[in-house]
Order: C-alpha cells, then structure tokens, then sequence
C-alpha cells in the first residue's frame, strides 16, 4: 500500500508496517487515541496538508484501521473511529512512547500519561504505578509532561 513493499516478506512486522509504517499514518492513530476523530481536528492538530490526510485516512479506512461514521447530514460529514483492529494498536504507539521518553526527551516527557480517575503513571507495560492493575486504552488520560513545558517555557 506504501510506495515500499515487503511483498517477499513473510513476516508479521512486515506486513504490520505496510498499514501503518509511514510517519503521518503512525501520528493520525496516535491522535485518534489522544481522542481526535474529525478531519479539520486532525489536520489542526498534525498540520498536515489535507490532501495527504485525505490520502491517509483513507487508506486507514481501507486498511480496516478505522471505521467511517456519519455526524452531520447536511453537508454529509464523517467522523473517523478506530476499529478493533485499530484499538489493538495502543500497546505499539503506547511503547513507541515510553522509548521516545526514555531516549529522546532529556527534559521529561512531553505527556503523561495518567490512569483515568486513579491518577497513576502508567509504565511501558500499561501497568499503573499506583493501583499496580493493567491500563486499557480507554482507562488512559494524556496531560502535559515536563518536556512539553520546557519547549514553551
Ligand atoms: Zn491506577
């Protein structure tokens, strides 16, 4: 689906980056776990060109990633929502995360990530550090870290 294809490979990593191993694909999925999930929203926030969003969203949808649901009739408007396989993709960004924070954020991370209504952090194995239970996606709060307030501080 990407310019680069792994066809000859027979390989679940592979395959896995033929869907979302491009950088705007990757960053779309993060967002729609931060909880975006209309076009101008993602596009406000990626800022992306919208044709490249266009492109991507769609393949997403075509990869089965995300699912198109109807908000507004007139003009017909669609909201983007992560499928089940889409869900499954939290442990991937989420470690994605925690390696940036370990090895590319020298002034802390720049979000937290908090257990919803416990207010623990949540460790690379989406464990809370408070209550010590295993945190699901939709359990997970994101706020603003160190290293996003020193960038503008
Ligand atoms: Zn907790």
């Amino acid at each position: 689906m990407l310019n680069r294809t792994y066809d000859n490979q027979v390989c679940s990593i592979a395959r896995a980056l033929e869907i979302v191993g491009e950088r705007w694909t990757i960053l779309i999925v993060r967002d729609a776990f931060l909880g975006v999930r209309r076009f101008d929203d993602f596009q406000r926030s990626l800022g992306i060109a919208r044709n490249v969003l266009a492109d991507r969203l769609d393949r997403l949808v075509e990869a089965g990633i995300f699912e198109r649901r109807p908000y507004q009739d007139r003009p017909p408007r669609y909201e983007y929502r992560l499928t089940e396989p889409g869900l499954d993709l939290h442990p991937v960004i989420f470690s994605l995360m925690k390696w940036g924070d370990k090895h590319l954020a020298p002034d802390g991370p720049p979000r937290l990530a908090l257990h919803r209504g416990c207010g623990g952090e949540i460790d690379e194995h989406l464990t809370c550090s408070k209550c010590g239970e295993r945190v699901a996606a939709r359990q997970i709060e994101a706020r603003p870290g160190p290293g996003l307030k020193a960038t503008l501080a």
